[in-house]
């Protein structure tokens, strides 16, 4: 039976995997329409090609982003896959330049695939401390000559920022492609298309969903060469994003502004209590002038806010009782803030720093927070009387 239209407020979530066309003439009207990557086409075929379910929530994601085309994924790995692989061309592909401060599992995606399977020339900017120094990368594009660069504008879990504004202006010069992993900022903060990126990239897994409860990627741009190539290549790895899933992430959607809104007023809050206690030692948020961005951060998120991310670390008279602090912190707030390695959730979720990323911050008292859109009375008392508990 075919769908008739009702009086409906909502795109309905179409399961269809592949559409009715009813005759030859139909067929070939729809697949000459498939190569012209219109957002509407008047006839679909297939769901891994193109859904309207999930064409009317990309349509809500351009709206946020304020550009031309949005696809969706199954993942922001899916999507991070797809921005990069558009840009491949066999063995003419130039070299890729990636900041080194990125999320781990791009990172081990960067050595396992790109390096090791696809042979990309692949090489990385380090970061001094937490800052890039731009006259190290002027000097690196210049001598390197690399097609692409790529970054995210807050790091983790450091929450450094990047001045994605002159690192663009920077990359232009030298006629970088840009692309952005914008996760933690999220286009609340900041819209690198609008500053040049060429690319933007999201794990909707995050704040864009802000549930903890569905994985999906969304894949951001103005061009429509690059729209085109990367329409095809998500048909051709079927990196599509599911319709149910793209239903329930248009309903998150509605409520992410003011969700975020939320989240970053929450952290400011809660960076204040953490500053002020004698069993923290070292506070990261952007948000406040100690942070060793803040000056970045001001300049590229104005009075929007910092987002809902702080790393803070545990006091302790030595690396023992640092551990055995940390340990009786996350006990003593589990019923309330869970250990659960995501973020952007709407309660609030932590992580211990050293148990995920080892040696690269082997801080035995670091937790990170994602700070969730609670009561902030609620969650204040119960981190004060968490720290109240620790042994000095
Ligand atoms: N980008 C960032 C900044 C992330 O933190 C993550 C996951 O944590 C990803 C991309 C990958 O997203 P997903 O887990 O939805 O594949």
């Amino acid at each position: 039976m075919k769908n008739t239209q009702v009086n409906s407020l909502t795109m309905p979530v179409y399961r269809d995997a592949g559409f009715p066309l009813d005759n030859a003439e139909t067929t070939r009207k729809a697949f000459n329409d498939e190569l012209d990557p219109r957002r509407s086409p008047e006839l679909y075929i297939y769901s891994r090609y193109r859904n309207p379910t999930v064409v009317a929530t990309e349509e809500q994601i351009m709206d946020l982003e304020n550009c031309r085309w949005a696809l969706l994924t199954q993942s922001g790995m899916s999507a991070i896959d797809l921005a990069l692989s558009i840009f491949q061309k066999g063995k003419k592909t130039g070299k890729w330049l990636f900041f080194n401060d990125i999320y781990g599992g791009t990172n081990s995606f960067i050595d396992n695939v790109l390096i090791q399977r696809r042979g990309l020339d692949i090489h990385r900017f380090c970061s001094i401390g937490e800052r890039y120094d731009l006259g190290e990368l002027e000097s690196i594009l210049k001598k390197l000559k690399p097609e692409m660069v790529y970054l995210e504008i807050i790091s983790n879990p450091m929450l450094s920022v990047a001045d994605g504004e002159a690192i663009i202006k920077l990359a232009k010069k030298y006629e970088c492609t840009v692309i952005i992993d914008n996760t933690f900022a999220t286009p609340f903060l900041w819209h690198p298309l609008e500053h040049g990126a060429d690319l933007v990239i999201h794990s909707a897994t995050k704040y864009l969903s802000g549930h903890g409860n569905l994985t999906a990627g969304v894949v951001c741009g103005n061009n429509s060469l690059l729209e085109k190539d990367a329409i095809e290549y998500r048909k051709y790895t079927g990196h599509m994003l599911s319709a149910d899933d793209a239903y329930r992430l248009g309903t998150m959607l509605k409520t992410f502004e003011i969700r975020f809104t939320r989240h970053c007023e929450n952290a400011m809050k809660l960076t204040g209590i953490l500053t002020g206690h004698s069993m923290v030692e070292n506070v990261l948020y952007p948000g406040i002038y100690t942070h060793s961005t803040h000056m970045e951060a001001k300049k590229m998120f104005g009075e929007r806010g910092y987002g809902g991310m702080i790393t803070f670390d545990i006091a302790g008279k030595d690396r023992s009782a640092r551990e055995k602090n940390r340990d009786k912190f996350i006990r003593a707030v589990a019923d309330f803030i869970p250990l659960i390695p995501t973020m952007g959730d709407a309660g609030t979720i932590l992580l211990p720093v050293e148990a995920v990323w080892g040696d690269k911050y082997p801080l035995p008292g670091m937790i990170r927070l994602s700070v969730g859109i609670e009561n902030i009375e609620n969650l204040e008392k119960v981190i004060v009387n968490a720290l109240d508990s620790l042994n000095g």
